[in-house]
Formats: C-alpha cells, sequence, structure tokens
C-alpha cells in the first residue's frame, strides 16, 4: 500500500470520528428545529384563537351597551309618566316601556350567550398557554443538552480537527478536496477496499458498492501509489498487497 493511500486511511480514522461526533449533536439539532417548528405551530394557533375572542368580545361590548342605552331608555320613559296628562298618554308610554324591556331581554340574553363563549375561549386560550409553556420549557431543555453535548466534544473535537490537519499537510490538495467531497457523501466513509471474491479468478470488486472493477484499476491499485476512484460508488480504492 503506497504512503498516499496510507495517508488517507489516517485521515478517514479522524474523518469517521470527526462526522460521528457531528452526527450526535445534529440528532439533537434536529429535535430541536423540531420543537421550534412545533412551538411555531401553536403561536400561529394561538394568534387564529386570540383574534376570535377579540371578535366575541367586540360583540360583547356592544351588546352591553345597547343593554344599558334601552335600561337608560327605560328610566327615561318611567320619569316620562310622572308628567302624563291623560290615560291615552300613560297607557302609549307604558307600551313603549313594556316592548323596551321585552327587547332589552332579548339583547340581555344574547349578551349571556356570548359571554359563555367568550369565557369559554379564555379558558382554552389558557389551557392551550399552559401547553405551550411546557413545549417551550422542552425547547431550552433541548438546547440545554445540545450546548452540553457540544461543549462535552469540544475538546476532542479540536484535537480531532488538529490531528487532521496535520495528516492533510501530507496529502496532495486536489485529493483532500476529493477526499471532502465523498466524505459529503457517505459519513466518512470514503475509502473502499478492492476485493477479489474467488482467488482463481482475475475478478475485482469494490467494498463500498460491491459492483465489479476494471482489472486494469485493480493493477494500476497494486503497483503505483495514485488515486483511484470507484465508478460506479466515486469511493477512493485502496488494495492490500500481498494478501
Ligand atoms: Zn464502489
Amino acid at each position: 500500500m503506497g504512503a498516499q493511500v496510507e495517508a488517507l486511511r489516517n485521515l478517514q480514522d479522524v474523518q469517521l470520528q470527526i462526522v460521528d461526533i457531528q452526527q450526535q449533536c445534529a440528532r439533537i439539532e434536529r429535535r430541536v428545529d423540531a420543537q421550534e417548528r412545533k412551538i411555531r405551530t401553536m403561536d400561529r394557533d394561538l394568534e387564529k384563537r386570540h383574534d376570535e375572542l377579540r371578535r366575541d368580545e367586540v360583540r360583547l361590548n356592544t351588546l352591553e351597551v345597547d343593554v344599558a342605552g334601552r335600561t337608560a331608555n327605560i328610566d327615561k320613559l318611567r320619569e316620562h309618566l310622572n308628567t302624563v296628562r291623560t290615560n291615552k298618554e300613560y297607557a302609549d308610554i307604558m307600551a313603549q316601556i313594556n316592548n323596551e324591556k321585552a327587547d332589552t331581554t332579548k339583547v340581555e340574553s344574547e349578551a349571556m350567550e356570548v359571554m359563555e363563549i367568550v369565557e369559554g375561549k379564555r379558558q382554552e386560550i389558557a389551557g392551550h398557554d399552559e401547553t405551550r409553556a411546557r413545549e417551550v420549557a422542552r425547547l431550552e431543555e433541548l438546547r440545554t443538552e445540545l450546548d452540553q453535548l457540544r461543549q462535552t466534544f469540544a475538546p476532542r473535537l479540536a484535537k480531532l480537527e488538529e490531528q487532521k490537519q496535520a495528516v492533510v499537510a501530507g496529502i496532495d490538495p486536489g485529493v483532500v478536496t476529493l477526499f471532502e467531497r465523498v466524505s459529503e457523501r457517505y459519513d466518512g466513509e470514503v475509502l473502499a477496499e478492492v476485493v477479489r471474491p474467488n482467488p482463481r479468478l482475475d475478478e475485482f470488486r469494490c467494498n463500498g458498492c460491491h459492483m465489479q472493477l476494471r482489472t486494469d484499476i485493480a493493477n494500476a491499485l497494486m503497483t503505483r501509489d495514485e488515486v483511484q476512484t470507484c465508478k460506479t460508488c466515486g469511493r477512493i480504492l485502496f488494495i492490500r498487497t500481498g494478501a
């Protein structure tokens, strides 16, 4: 095995440890994101509920103002009763009072209904506020968990990055770029061994994707220290010589 491939194998060892840390953090990051989305959805729902409640409160207020107006009118009519001179006038005003009373009762019962609706909605919103507060607390827990995880990993990650830089320094920059690209695609599993399933046959396969490789690629790997990639999966190939 050539020095370059050896260096790439060292790089992969370090890279796999870095990727493992990144994946452990990413798992919590995804949960934080999901929790944030959940709360945003709750907020939109709450906003809608508050809008509806405000509309009902305005309606209730209008009805209450109406009742107050009618009650004042009844008082005024009653006062007027003291000043009437004829029975007919008296009867007219009494009729007006009775009409107004009947209308007031109707508006009052409507106001009562709306009041119940308003109370119900206020209670619902209070319940949703409590649920939201629990979800926010859960989000804070997850954020703390993520921070702690990052802090725990920070020294090891810094050391690994240092090791990586040291290995990378000895590799051709073009090959490093290729390595990073393949790493991105296969979560750090950049290298694939060339295997020969049947010793009696000159048939070589990529151990990453198990597809057959051209014999000249295997031959090149056995004789020269150069980078060859699998044409199917793109992984960087290596072969154990003398095995
Ligand atoms: Zn392959």
